[in-house]
């Protein structure tokens, strides 16, 4: 054993010590208040004896308020005279505005944002859970564990990335993975069930995450099979892809992210509660390729997430729910060109991502038999033609790039077939849908706020990003 696993196994043991401790504190206090028992399991000092046992925050990358309209119209079922409600519908409480700290302006990513969310600071892009002199600051996660509470993040990300990390770690840079990765051990270990994706950033050759996570008495699993039979009581870590997911549309299970967060919220039931994170990781990378069907796809897995935690809320009513946006992504418009309509009937019975069927495209040729069976819709004559072109363009311009000499092509980005069919299919289902998109990255709307659940109210109206950790905070007994 080196001294490096010793810190940790000593980490563990002192949180193992002061959380006893506090347990023991609390069932002190409780003794002379058996009056009610979800108090009891809630003693915290000061107004928290009505706070919620379990705590479900849930973020949905990149979601601005276009993408839970445009869910409703895709999820609408064209039989029947009325456009069906959606649990986004049912829940939405007030809109939070965004913005990161001044010196990023007003256009806030994702590690600024979830850095708001998990702390109640505002502080620069990039920032993982630091403030604008890259101090750290605690966050909601971390508080809760403090409490004697468990903790957990299900992610479709790496689990690393901006959002996670944000409530798990401290970094000064986003992009610092494997340091990120590291400093889930490092720092201590903070959650009890960890799931997503991630293999190359804990499996490395001067590190292997995995193992230093199994030591310490973790159960790992690579395959999520494994969910359904988790041993109880177990902490888990749970790593699935060597980045984020696959597609929601491409995965074998289409609600990757409904199955990870029943698992969690399963092995996280413990009677002082628990504090987890859910994030639809994915919806922001859809905005940001501009592809409506992947971003459906990661929308649809995101609603069947919030109706079983609607029904979980009703037979766990002492739980807290809240879902919003970090920002919205990709300046996705309901329509576009002039034309006052939006056709989702295609994106509904999709069954590959276009990044896929790109992949199947580049290989063979395009026919209309193969790429209707791919798009699983019948495509026209005229789109098969501009795929068919999009294909040949690529290719004259790689035979272009090929006759250069070594030199020349080291300053130019090669050619990519691939890439360049992705375009054109993106561009196919934009127009039969009649999407718009004025960006690849993110805009700074103010994002849909919803909450269900013990104390939902305190999240009502127009909020700021940060009141929503503050809230969090606040039924944590924080002052
Ligand atoms: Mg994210
Ligand atoms: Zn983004």
């Amino acid at each position: 054993m080196n001294n490096k696993t010793l810190t940790i196994k000593a980490n563990i043991m002192n949180k193992l010590f002061s959380t006893t401790l506090i347990t023991l504190a609390l069932s002190a206090c409780t003794a002379t208040d058996n009056t009610n028992v979800n108090a009891s399991n809630n003693s915290i000092p000061n107004n928290s004896h009505n706070s919620p046992k379990n705590i479900i925050m849930v973020v949905g990358d990149g979601m601005g308020p276009a993408y839970t309209t445009a869910y409703r119209y895709f999820n609408d079922n064209p039989e029947t005279k009325v456009i069906e409600e959606t649990i986004f519908d049912r829940h939405l409480v007030g809109m939070a505005s965004t913005y990161p700290a001044r010196v990023s302006g007003f256009v806030t990513d994702s590690a600024a944002a979830a850095t708001a969310l998990s702390t109640g600071v505002k502080s620069y892009n990039g920032a993982i859970g630091v403030d604008v002199d890259k101090k750290p600051i605690e966050t909601v996660l971390e508080w809760a564990k403090k409490q004697g509470k468990k903790a957990g993040v299900v992610v479709t990300s790496q689990v690393n990335h901006a959002t996670p990390a944000s409530y798990l770690a401290h970094n000064e840079n986003r992009r610092n993975y494997n340091a990120i990765a590291d400093s889930y051990i490092d720092d201590g270990i903070k959650a009890d069930v960890i799931l997503g994706g991630g293999w190359q950033y804990f499996i490395r050759e001067d590190r292997n995450l995995v193992n230093e996570f199994t030591s310490a008495g973790f159960h790992y699993l690579d395959n999520p099979k494994g969910l359904s039979s988790l041993p109880q009581e177990k902490p888990v870590l749970g790593l699935f892809a060597d980045d984020g997911l696959p597609w929601a549309l491409d995965d074998s299970n289409k609600h990757r992210l409904l199955t990870m967060t029943q698992a969690a919220t399963t092995q996280l039931e413990n009677n002082d509660g628990y504090f987890l994170l859910v994030e639809a990781s994915q919806i922001d990378w859809a905005g940001h390729g501009n592809d409506i069907a992947a971003a459906m796809a990661e929308m649809a897995d995101l609603a069947k997430t919030m109706e079983y935690l609607e029904n979980y809320v009703k037979n766990n009513p002492d739980t807290l729910v809240v879902l919003t946006a970090d920002h919205s992504t990709g300046g996705f418009t309901i329509a576009a060109e002039g034309k006052y309509e939006w056709n989702p009937e295609v994106l509904r019975t999709m069954k590959r991502s276009p990044h896929n069927i790109a992949k199947k495209l580049a290989a063979k040729d395009i026919t209309i038999k193969e790429t209707s069976k791919l798009l699983n819709f019948k495509v026209t004559q005229a789109e098969i033609r501009l795929l068919q072109q999009a294909k040949y363009q690529a290719s004259e311009q790689l035979v272009k790039f090929y006759a250069l000499d070594e030199s020349a092509q080291q300053q130019q980005v090669k050619p990519s077939i691939e890439t360049t069919i992705y375009i054109a299919v993106k561009k196919l289902i934009d127009k039969r849908t009649n999407s718009g998109w004025t960006s690849n990255g993110h805009t700074a709307v103010d994002v849909p706020v919803f909450a269900f659940g013990k104390n939902s109210e305190m999240f009502s109206g127009k909020i700021d990003n940060t009141e929503i950790a503050k809230n969090i905070f606040t039924l944590l007994g924080k002052k």
